[in-house]
């Protein structure tokens, strides 16, 4: 509980540190701007939001899900997309995943984890496409980094391949997915790809990005 009353104290804090700097700081979070990014980061939130200072506040739309995955079913999911492109008229997708993930872990290793699993499929199945690839890799660390980054990858295709992202590029509206990865070891977020403004594209920015080795990232 002192915990808990000690993170209130702190945003109290925060919140005066805030208006010291800059009286009108508040004022500015609370007028609506049109948002200039649709988020999907993993809900383990390994980054800070201080990492990108550039993004300043009232930042982009967010959707955190585990292994920031982009689930078929997911209506949540699918919602947010929606709401973004359609109603918010956001231009710039990204999906955000980052090292050391433990559900990429967790769908590495076969372990299981409850619920969890429903959503872990997902990695499951970038695993088992990516086997042969992962298999060459000497350490269950660089397979554990390599399907990070693989499942940027893959969730950012997915991505591109919901009703809502192909309604939009039928009607020519522009719309670009970007696959990027933080990793936590160095505060360094990347731009793995692909990067994806329309379906005709796609089969080529998906070989570009896979074609980049990890000891790319390093
Ligand atoms: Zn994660």
């Amino acid at each position: 509980m002192r915990r808990l009353s000690r993170l209130l104290d702190d945003n109290r804090a925060w919140a005066d540190r805030m208006r010291q700097h800059d009286p009108a700081f508040f004022h500015k979070l609370a007028t609506p701007r049109p948002p200039e990014y649709f988020w999907i980061g993993c809900a383990e939130n390994a980054m800070p939001d201080s990492a990108m200072p550039g993004m300043g506040a009232g930042g982009p739309i967010c959707f955190d899900t585990l292994g920031n995955v982009v689930a078929d079913a997911d209506m949540s999911c699918l919602a947010a997309i929606q709401y973004a492109v359609e109603l918010r008229d956001v231009k710039h997708l990204v999906v955000c995943g980052h090292y050391g993930c433990y559900a990429v872990k967790a769908a590495l290793v076969g372990e299981r984890l409850g619920f969890a699993d429903a959503r872990l499929g997902s990695i499951v199945e970038v695993r088992d496409r990516h086997a042969e690839a992962l298999g060459e890799l000497a350490t269950t660390r660089e397979r554990w980094d390599r399907l990070c980054e693989l499942n940027v990858i893959e969730q950012a295709m997915r991505l591109g391949r919901t009703p809502v992202v192909r309604a939009a590029w039928e009607k020519e509206r522009e719309v670009v997915i970007h696959g990027w990865i933080y990793n936590p070891r160095n505060g360094i977020l990347r731009n793995l790809g692909p990067t994806l403004s329309r379906l005709e594209d796609a089969a080529c920015a998906y070989r570009q990005a896979l074609s980049r080795s990890t000891a790319h990232f390093r």
